[in-house]
């Protein structure tokens, strides 16, 4: 039962349209990568854009540590990019 099984896995490859989907997913990462070098940074989703936060009553604000008081932060792609771009430069 189980050599059966492990036969029609490795004979049988991709299942068909998934060359499709490949496609789909390649065209969406090449367009995210895109997007993430025209604009590398997104508004703050922690602070809301402001920079600092507020404790629960309202009355003690600090800088945001998430984007340590830049009310922007890098996004994943791009980060993602940029260790990419480190790496290449340390094997050249
Ligand atoms: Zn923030």
């Amino acid at each position: 039962m189980t050599d059966t099984l492990a036969a029609t896995a490795t004979a049988g490859g991709l299942p068909p349209g998934s060359g499709s989907v490949a496609l789909v997913v390649l065209a969406a990462t090449l367009v995210y990568a895109v997007s993430c070098t025209w604009w590398p940074f997104r508004r703050c989703w922690v602070c809301k854009g402001t920079g600092r936060r507020s404790r629960k009553d309202g009355k003690v604000f600090r800088p945001c540590r998430w984007c340590r008081g830049t009310s922007r932060r890098l996004r994943i792609g791009r980060r993602v990019f940029n260790a990419i771009r480190a790496r290449q430069r340390d094997a050249a």
